[in-house]
C-alpha cells in the first residue's frame, strides 16, 4: 500500500534496522518505546488489522507469534506481553496489521 507507513519501512523507503526479517515478516523498534523493549512484530503482506483477515492468512498469523518466541528468545527475555490494538476505537494508529512485543526486561 503506498501511504502505508509500515509498507514504507518494509520496502526500505524509509530507512529503518530490522531487529529481524524472513520472507514473511519484519521486526523493528517502535518510535515511541512504552517499555525497555518495544517492537513491532510485522508482517511483509498489507492487513489492515485483525479485522481484516482472511480465512487464508492463518498460517501467517500462526507465523507472526512463532516469529514473536523467536526474538524473544534471541534477547534473552524473560518476560513479554504481546499486544494488538484493533480499530480505530480499539487503539490501533497504524492500519497494517502489528504485534507490540513489549518487555520491561
Ligand atoms: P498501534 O496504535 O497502531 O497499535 O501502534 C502503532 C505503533 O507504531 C505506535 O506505538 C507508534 O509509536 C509506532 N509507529 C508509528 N509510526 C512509526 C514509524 O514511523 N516508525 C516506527 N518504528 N514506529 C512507528
Ligand atoms: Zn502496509
Amino acid at each position: 500500500m503506498s501511504d502505508c507507513i509500515f509498507c514504507k519501512i518494509i520496502n526500505k523507503e524509509i530507512p529503518s534496522s530490522f531487529v529481524y526479517e524472513d520472507d514473511d515478516c519484519v521486526v523493528f523498534k517502535d518510535i515511541h518505546p512504552k517499555t525497555k523493549t518495544h517492537l513491532l512484530v510485522v508482517p511483509k503482506m498489507h492487513i489492515d488489522s485483525i479485522a481484516h483477515l482472511a480465512e487464508t492468512d492463518t498460517e501467517l498469523v500462526g507465523k507472526l507469534f512463532q516469529v514473536c518466541k523467536k526474538v524473544a528468545d534471541q534477547l534473552g527475555l524473560p518476560g513479554y506481553n504481546l499486544q494488538v490494538n484493533v480499530g480505530k476505537e480499539g487503539g490501533q494508529e497504524v492500519f497494517h496489521l502489528h504485534i507490540h512485543l513489549m518487555s520491561r526486561f
